[in-house]
């Protein structure tokens, strides 16, 4: 015999369970961004291979390593995006956003894929929720999207959460910095990693990264970037962390704070959660101010973050699933024809009068029926037989014989609002 499939490597199913779990971080999430106007947005699940290699940037590891990418019956290259904030500026531009009052703020939950090592907390399809604010330069863009998702993870009671900031500064300050950052690297070359050697001219900041002990020290008296920005973004930055304080959310200013994306500009930010194992990570995001021009539009400055939904339900201590309501079950005293249609039509009168109705469908004795009943924690059962209608009332016991569907119905929905 072949072996049965199995769902692959560094994927999983979302059981009903879990369905209903993410129900409710996508509750919280989406109550808290709309509120904050906030609007949701759907991209495809692929993209043009070049959407990513231009914004994400061909250096990085998503780029260089972790990307599904395939070629479509018509020759085109294509990308499973492997992240959301490319997409959504693509789509900015494409559907001209920018004719919109500005900022345009959207929100999005929906799944990415990277090629990356499968562990706990780390997946090779993986959902992300997110909020991207478009058209606005101005510092309280970044304090509130940032203040969002700082709620976001209070009210799910995401545990033990640090906040760390840091800003990358415009482009040309980073291209400044970046000389002085090689310089230091090629001057302790012989005691980096194989894998930050190699990368010096392509992608010196990501040494920052790296888990090398020997590297580690050599980067312990590495400048810092945000030791190194220009007065415009210091203001910028000054006046984002005013505004934290202001609102009181607590962060630390982390100098060696690198994004594994190009595309960031000024600030940039990232919740950890000590609930979680190495891949600490939940959320985090920053501005990207370069990144529609890189896409041939006009400069339009932009700001987001992304959260992944499998580390949130990791670390989350609040969330309870909420069980599915159920009012009436319908019981069958006896197999006969009749009852069984009767049976039927009550359900379906029932569901229309919108009273939550489960059917018996599994050939069950009387009793076998009344624990499935119990089970799907049902208020009140309709028990259909020869003699006619009983409902019983879970709740007090008692059990009474009723002349019609539509007196069935109308003594659970006045059983129901009794209730409410
Ligand atoms: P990033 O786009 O890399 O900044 O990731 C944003 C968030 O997505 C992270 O903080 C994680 O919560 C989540 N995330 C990223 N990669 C994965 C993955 N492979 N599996 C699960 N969650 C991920």
């Amino acid at each position: 015999m072949s072996e049965r499939p199995k769902a692959p490597r560094g994927t999983f199913d979302v059981l009903p369970e879990q369905a209903a779990l993410r129900a409710q971080v996508e509750a919280v999430a989406r109550g808290t961004l709309e509120a904050a106007g906030y609007r949701r947005i759907e991209t495809p699940a692929f993209e043009q291979t070049d959407v990513f290699q231009r914004a994400v940037g061909e250096s990085t590891d998503i780029v260089q390593k972790e990307m599904y990418t395939f070629e479509d019956g018509g020759g085109r290259s294509l990308t499973l995006r492997p992240e959301i904030t490319a997409p959504i500026v693509r789509a900015y531009l494409e559907h001209g956003m920018h004719k919109l009052p500005q900022p345009v703020k959207l929100w999005y939950l929906s799944s990415c894929f990277r090629y990356e090592r499968a562990q706990a907390g780390r997946y090779r399809q993986f959902w992300q929720i997110g909020a991207e604010a478009l058209g606005s330069d101005d510092p309280a863009v970044d304090a509130e999207s940032i203040l969002l998702l700082h709620t976001i993870l209070g009210d799910l009671g995401v545990a033990g959460v640090r906040l760390r900031l840091a800003s990358l500064g415009s482009h040309e300050s980073r291209a400044r910095y970046r000389e002085l950052l090689t310089a230091h690297l090629r001057a302790h070359e012989d005691r980096l990693s194989d894998e930050v050697r190699e990368r010096i001219d392509l992608n010196p900041l990501r040494a920052f990264d790296s888990d090398h002990p020997a590297t580690r020290e050599v980067m312990a008296s590495a400048p810092l970037l945000i030791e190194h920005l220009g007065a415009e973004d210091l203001d910028h930055f000054a006046a984002v962390r005013e505004m934290l304080d202001a609102a009181q959310v607590p962060y630390e200013v982390d100098g060696t704070l690198v994004r594994g994306l190009d595309y960031y500009t000024r600030t940039v930010f990232e919740f950890t959660s000590d609930a979680l194992g190495a891949q600490s990570g939940v959320g985090g995001g920053g501005r990207y101010d370069g990144l529609a021009e890189q896409f041939g539009g006009a400069p339009t400055p932009g700001m987001g973050w992304a959260a992944g939904i499998e580390r949130i339900l990791l670390a989350a201590e609040h969330l309870a699933a909420r069980e599915p309501v159920c009012d009436l079950y319908v019981a069958l005293a006896d197999g006969t024809a009749a009852a069984r249609i009767a049976g039927f039509a009550l359900a379906a009168h029932a569901r229309r009068a919108g009273v939550a109705t489960q059917l018996e469908l599994g050939g069950r004795s009387l009793k076998g029926q009344f624990k499935q009943a119990d089970r799907c924690g049902a208020a009140f059962v309709a028990i259909l037989g020869s003699e006619g209608i009983e409902l019983k009332d879970m709740q007090s016991g008692e059990q009474q014989a009723l002349e019609s569907a539509s007196a069935v119905i109308s003594y659970v929905l006045r059983g129901r609002h009794a209730d409410a």
